[in-house]
């Protein structure tokens, strides 16, 4: 479904990118893995067209996304939960959720039954929740969109163990409902009993993807080890 070959990404004269290969097929959930600054971020804004690639290709359900602007590839079926979790602050859960619906299975309903904080939420403003609860109004806008790929980019960075918890229960229904998930997050022992398969990122290359039960300690401490 999402197929990524030989990107390459700078930022502004700096290379950030040397040749990523990733796949996702549909119901498939990839962890994108790599230690920091290893392009993890980049890949993500690449795919999505936030920081668009200078060589290589990004093709969804076959379409090439080259020259698209970022908002037009989200149309077509990638939905971002980027890191720091954006939302509009001064806008209620309920605006923030229902500005970036489009049809399909995931309403807003939905959303709250998959995260009931948002519904017990839903009249405040956005900027009056906590660090985990904007997580969820995150995912949840993603999902609203109705995305063929739902990318999560460290979703559960600095959040307290109990709404960890409950976003990684989240992650394991979203992949039981099928969805397509590419996830970034740091924590390997939440991360990869959910993931079909990873991916690894050393300095801007894919260089390593296998199931997670093939990724024997020693290829752990040579890609992932601090
Ligand atoms: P982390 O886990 O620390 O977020 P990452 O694997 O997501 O790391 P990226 O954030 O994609 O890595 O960074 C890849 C490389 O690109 C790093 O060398 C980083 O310094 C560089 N980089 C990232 N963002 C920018 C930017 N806005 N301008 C210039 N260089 C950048």
């Amino acid at each position: 479904m999402l197929d990524v070959e030989a990107l390459e990404t700078f930022y502004g004269p700096s290379q950030a990118l040397f040749g990523v290969d990733l796949q996702v097929a549909a119901g498939e959930a990839v962890a994108l893995m790599g230690r920091n600054g290893m392009g993890k971020t980049t890949t993500i804004r690449s795919i999505c067209r936030l920081t668009p690639p200078r060589r290589g290709r990004v093709r969804l359900d076959g379409r090439d996304l080259a020259g698209l602007p970022a908002h037009r590839a989200a149309r077509l079926g990638l939905g971002l939960a980027p890191e720091g979790r954006r939302c509009f602050p001064n806008l209620s859960v309920e605006e923030n959720l229902t500005a970036t619906a489009r049809p399909g299975p995931w309403d807003r309903a939905r959303v709250e039954t998959l995260f009931p904080r948002l519904a017990e939420r839903r009249r405040q403003s956005a900027r009056t929740l906590s660090g985990g609860e904007q997580q969820m109004l995150a995912i949840g806008r993603a999902l609203m969109t109705n995305p063929r790929l739902l990318i999560l980019d460290e979703a559960t960075e600095g959040l307290a163990p109990v709404i960890r918890h409950e976003i990684w229960a989240a992650v394991h229904a979203l992949k039981q409902a099928g969805q397509a998930l590419l996830v970034v997050d740091k924590s390997l022992r939440e991360l990869l009993p959910v993931a079909d398969r990873c991916v690894i990122l050393e300095k801007g290359r894919s260089v390593w993807t296998g199931r997670p039960d093939q990724l024997t300690p020693a290829l752990r401490d040579r890609w992932l080890g601090v």
